[in-house]
């Protein structure tokens, strides 16, 4: 069984008394932001989407509240829901690990996320899914927001 295999549960029992289960933010976007970047280049928003896209599909969330609170859990942001009908669903992320705060560099860069809320919602509703990030810290926005198209 290889890394990517661990599940949830197994991922989540940490031994650090001392450090506890939270990281640096910074941590988190050495990684996903400067790591994958660095080692994918141009790929890395439709690897990232993909990864996402398959990680919402096995976080076993059965509702978009649970999704939702998931999400803020999990310290992903703060997300608040702008319009939901059978077609589109639109949702705003307020203070997300992975971009806010950063520059403006003329794009959004939130791929994991936008595959995360795909996957999660797509199993949820049992439909197809297609999410793009429309606002993001990445070109100059104050929030997140990310729109799926349902089909
Ligand atoms: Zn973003």
């Amino acid at each position: 069984m290889g890394f990517g295999e661990l599940k949830i549960s197994e991922i989540d029992k940490s031994e650090r008394k001392k450090l506890g289960v939270d990281i640096p933010v910074t941590l988190f976007r050495l990684i996903r932001l400067i790591g994958m970047g660095k080692l994918l280049g141009d790929s890395s928003g439709a690897a990232l989407y993909t990864v996402g896209k398959t990680v919402g599909e096995t976080l076993g969330v059965k509702t978009a509240e649970e999704l939702l609170k998931l999400v803020e859990d999990l310290k992903i942001g703060i997300p608040k829901v702008v319009e939901m009908s059978d077609k589109r669903i639109i949702v705003d992320v307020f203070e997300c690990v992975t971009c806010s705060g950063i520059p403006n560099i003329g794009e959004v860069v939130c791929h994991f996320e936008a595959g995360l809320i795909a996957g999660a919602l797509g199993k949820i509703l049992g439909k197809g899914t297609k999410t793009t990030e429309t606002k993001c810290w990445g070109k100059g926005d104050k929030v997140c927001e990310f729109e799926t198209l349902l089909f």
